[in-house]
């Protein structure tokens, strides 16, 4: 039986918080990338934009995918090259990417713009994430933190269409 909305929502933020990733970690994020573009922004504003986007269920199927893969990676359940393309994060292996640019696409390209920088600045709890601790692989979860911030940024952007965001 296919899990419901609400379930599926549940999981998604119970499997971000036991990665060590909070949704105002990911408000956080958001804020970093629309401040500038948007007067007044409340951090409040942005954790809602991020829950409306972790609402969307390919965006569910994306955080529940790659936080598996990661998972499976940590307790070396793949099957190899698959481990070890995981295991040392390989900038080649691009699959992080792909599964981020297909949550910031549900949002135009806006989208793509902001998961590009965040993605080469890493603030906040990206920095976090991308530290490469031994035994802790967030090779997909980096990507996906990213790009859920981006998209509930674009949404913001899409929301105030008076200000001149880009
Ligand atoms: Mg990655």
């Amino acid at each position: 039986m296919t899990p419901n909305q609400t379930e599926l929502y549940k999981t998604t933020l119970k499997l971000l918080t036991q990665r060590g990733v909070s949704l105002d970690a990911i408000a956080d994020l958001v804020m970093f990338l629309q401040k500038d573009y948007i007067d007044h922004l409340t951090l409040a504003e942005c954790r809602e934009s991020v829950q409306v986007v972790l609402r969307k269920r390919e965006i569910q199927n994306a955080i529940i995918t790659g936080i598996q893969l990661d998972l499976l990676a940590e307790q070396k359940q793949l099957m190899s090259p698959l481990q070890e393309i995981i295991e040392s994060d390989e900038g080649l292996y691009g699959i992080d990417e792909v599964m981020a640019l297909s949550i910031v696409n549900v949002y135009g390209s806006i989208g793509s713009t902001n998961y590009g920088y965040i993605d080469k600045i890493k603030p906040g709890i990206l920095a976090k994430l991308n530290a490469h601790e031994p035994g802790i692989i967030h090779t997909f979860l980096d990507d996906l933190v990213g790009a859920v911030a981006a998209a509930a940024a674009s949404r913001l952007a899409h929301a105030h269409p008076e200000e001149d965001s880009y």
